[in-house]
């Protein structure tokens, strides 16, 4: 059996951590049974999913690394296929034509919730009778009473009452399929083997089974995901722009960490708690570590994932993703690799970078510190040391400071915070020494004057 397993959107919002889970499982299932991954845009919900939503989710899965064999398949693109096979099922007798008026099953809904029943059609249609010429006719799918049951992969043996959802609608009075029957069409026509989505799809499951043993095709073996939780403990939203990938990406956080981050939703590597690489993830990815119980998305995590990743990416890529204008290529990439250690994010990196390559902005902390009496006596002092100084190396830094400590008296924090505020704006960032290397004397000497 070839595994095939799909990730299949609504474009009505963006990506964010939760749903970009369910893409990452399914595309390392694929990947590491050498199986096919579709894509697949669930799009049948027109007054709510846009162009520009489905846009956006290609990109965010392009940008993650997460390619597809199959796809886009667009659900708006095969109504027909849906209404043909509905029609099959009503020639078979398996679905059938329902004229009740939308007013006939409000009542019904009242008089069964009066009666303390779970509101579901009686099957009035059933018969076969048609209705008024001015209706619509839906099309239901003639549901048996009995038991459904099967193994999900994470949450064990499920059995559901067919009589609990009655005869629900798979082509609705527009002409459009219903939700549950578009994807039985779908995942039987692309074949998919293994269905990993989210815990809210739990509860659809019994009637795709029926849909999927009414069109004759096999059924795909289930992995249901426990929703992922915000950090106030609420699940995430399409609707929400909170931890969506479009805001990560934008506050300077890499692929491979959201995916470390991402894939340790619901399921953890043997490896333990260390950033891995994709091909590791592969390798590592199976469907029996799955846990039952919610998980929440950590920012904190993903920043401590962020910072390994910045530090093990190469210093010329970084540059390349960060968009620093400098005319001095050498010179940025000098700087990438001096502070990519001490950044959490790229956002942090190009902040860490930036007072390197152009004229700081004075932080009103570092202003303050630069206020105090004894920051101008270390300024004058690393002036006076400074002089005739252009390259520095670790062994001529260390000795400037020596000079910088007996002339000015001062020692740690007093030391060192007044010189960082004078070169860089601000009281953190990367290593001094790392800073005198960059700057080298002359530059760093322009710099103190001006602070005096
Ligand atoms: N379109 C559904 C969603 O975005 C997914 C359906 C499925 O995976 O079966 O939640």
């Amino acid at each position: 059996m070839t595994v095939r397993a799909r990730f299949a959107p609504s474009p009505t919002g963006r990506l964010h951590a939760g749903n970009l889970r369910t893409a990452l499982f399914n595309w390392l299932f694929a990947r590491k049974n050498s199986g096919k991954f579709v894509l697949r845009i669930e799009d049948t919900d027109a007054a709510r999913s846009t162009k520009a939503f489905e846009q956006a989710i290609i990109a965010d899965l392009k940008w993650a690394g997460l390619d597809w064999d199959i796809g886009p398949i667009r659900q708006s693109e095969r109504l027909g296929v849906y209404r043909e096979a509905a029609e099959k099922l009503v020639e078979r007798g398996l679905a059938y034509r329902c004229w009740c008026s939308k007013e006939r099953l409000e009542e019904l809904k009242k008089e069964q919730l009066a009666k303390g029943m779970a509101p579901r059609y009686d099957g009035r249609c059933r018969s076969g009778k048609t209705g008024a010429a001015e209706i619509q006719p839906v099309i239901r799918f003639l549901v048996l009473d009995g038991k459904i049951s099967f193994t999900d992969l994470v949450h064990g043996e499920m059995s559901f009452d067919a009589n609990s959802f009655g005869d629900f609608i798979i082509i609705g009075s527009d002409g459009v399929a219903g939700y549950n029957f578009a994807v039985v069409v779908d995942d039987a026509e692309e074949g998919i083997t293994h269905v990993i989505r989210g815990d809210d799809h739990l509860s659809n499951t019994p009637r795709q089974m029926l849909l999927f043993n009414a069109i004759g095709a096999a059924l795909p073996r289930f992995a249901h995901l426990p929703l992922v939780l915000g950090g106030d403990k609420a699940p995430l939203g399409k609707r929400k722009t909170w931890a969506s990938i479009e805001e990560l990406r934008r506050d300077g956080f890499l692929p491979l960490a959201i995916l470390n981050s991402t894939v340790r939703l619901g399921w953890s590597p043997k490896g333990g708690d260390k950033l891995l690489e994709l091909l590791e993830l592969i390798e590592e990815f199976d469907l029996e570590r799955l846990s039952k119980s919610p998980s929440v998305f950590d920012i904190q995590r993903l920043r401590g994932y962020n910072k390994e990743a910045v530090g093990g990416t190469s210093a010329h890529a970084l540059t390349g993703i960060l968009d620093i204008k400098c005319t001095d290529a050498v010179f940025l990439e000098k700087a990438v690799e001096a502070a990519k250690h001490c950044a959490h994010t790229l956002t942090g990196l190009k902040t860490a970078i930036l007072p390197l390559i152009t004229e700081p902005e004075i932080s009103i902390e570092a202003a303050a510190v630069l206020k105090e009496p004894y920051s101008k006596a270390v300024l004058k002092a690393a002036i006076a040391a400074l002089s005739g100084t252009d390259a520095i190396d670790e062994a001529g830094y260390k000795t400037i400071i020596e000079a910088i400590k007996k002339t000015s008296g001062e020692n740690g924090k007093r030391l060192f915070s007044p010189l960082r505020a004078a070169l860089t704006g601000s009281l953190e960032g990367m290593e001094l020494v790392k800073i005198f290397s960059l700057l080298r004397g002359k530059k760093i000497t322009e710099r103190l004057k001006r602070r005096l």
